[in-house]
């Protein structure tokens, strides 16, 4: 769903929902740097009903360290669809869903929104989206790391085929699922986290410049924070 503005990130579980990734020529869309495959899957009640995926044809050169990331090479993409076909495609399927990613905020809605931007006349994703990398610094405070690949190891999920789109977007399908079913445990009583010390509400991991840390789930009224002992 297209708009002026690109959608919500929300921080939530949802019943449905569209789980997606994108593989790309590098790392910076704001550099000129380009899609090479998109991939979704369609999730009614918590099942997968229906997936889409294509490669992209993105007019520049795969160089080989990127290559050597997803192995989507030159010659595999030449005779794929261009951008504004693909993303057609893409947009169609994914309607008005909730799109769910693994550092979609900070990685692939800004692809997203740059190539929308020069295809569809300015125009950006206005769908709302979960950032599971987000969603796993509030559930998985005790992980160091929580990559898509080392939390799918956590839960037992397999990583094989990791860093291709379709793969990816099966793996956090079920990562997502796990996560929520690990918030489930702070409602239980299972898992905790630490109180404020101040204002007793629940400590969550945040992110700064010297790394992460605890801080006040009542910011910005509650400005408490704490040092992580893992
Ligand atoms: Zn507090």
């Amino acid at each position: 769903m297209l708009g002026k503005e690109l959608g919500k990130n929300l921080n939530t579980f949802e019943n449905d929902y569209v789980v997606f990734d994108l593989e790309t020529t590098g790392m910076n869309p704001y550099d000129g740097d380009r899609i090479v495959e998109v991939s979704a899957l369609r999730v009614v009640n918590h099942k997968v009903i229906d997936e889409f995926s294509t490669l992209i044809n993105p007019e520049q050169h795969i160089t080989e360290d990127v290559v050597a990331v997803h192995g989507i090479t030159d010659d595999m993409v030449k005779d794929a669809p261009k951008m504004k076909e693909a993303l057609t495609g893409f947009l169609d399927f994914i309607g008005e869903d909730i799109l769910v990613g693994h550092n979609i905020k900070s990685f692939d809605m800004n692809f997203l929104k740059m190539e929308c931007m020069l295809q569809f006349d300015g125009k950006v994703p206005a769908n709302d989206y979960v950032d599971t990398l987000i969603l796993a610094r509030h559930c998985m405070p005790e992980m160091a790391h929580r990559n898509l690949t080392v939390l799918a190891e956590h839960f037992g999920i397999s990583p094989e085929g990791a860093h291709r789109a379709l793969v990816d977007c099966r793996m956090n399908q079920k990562v997502y699922e796990c996560l929520k079913a690990e918030t489930d445990k702070f409602e239980s009583g299972i898992k905790t986290v630490p109180q404020c010390t101040k204002c007793g509400k629940r400590m969550v991991i945040r992110n700064g410049k010297f790394g992460e840390f605890w801080g006040c789930s009542g910011y910005p009224e509650c400005r408490n924070t704490m040092n992580i002992s893992r």
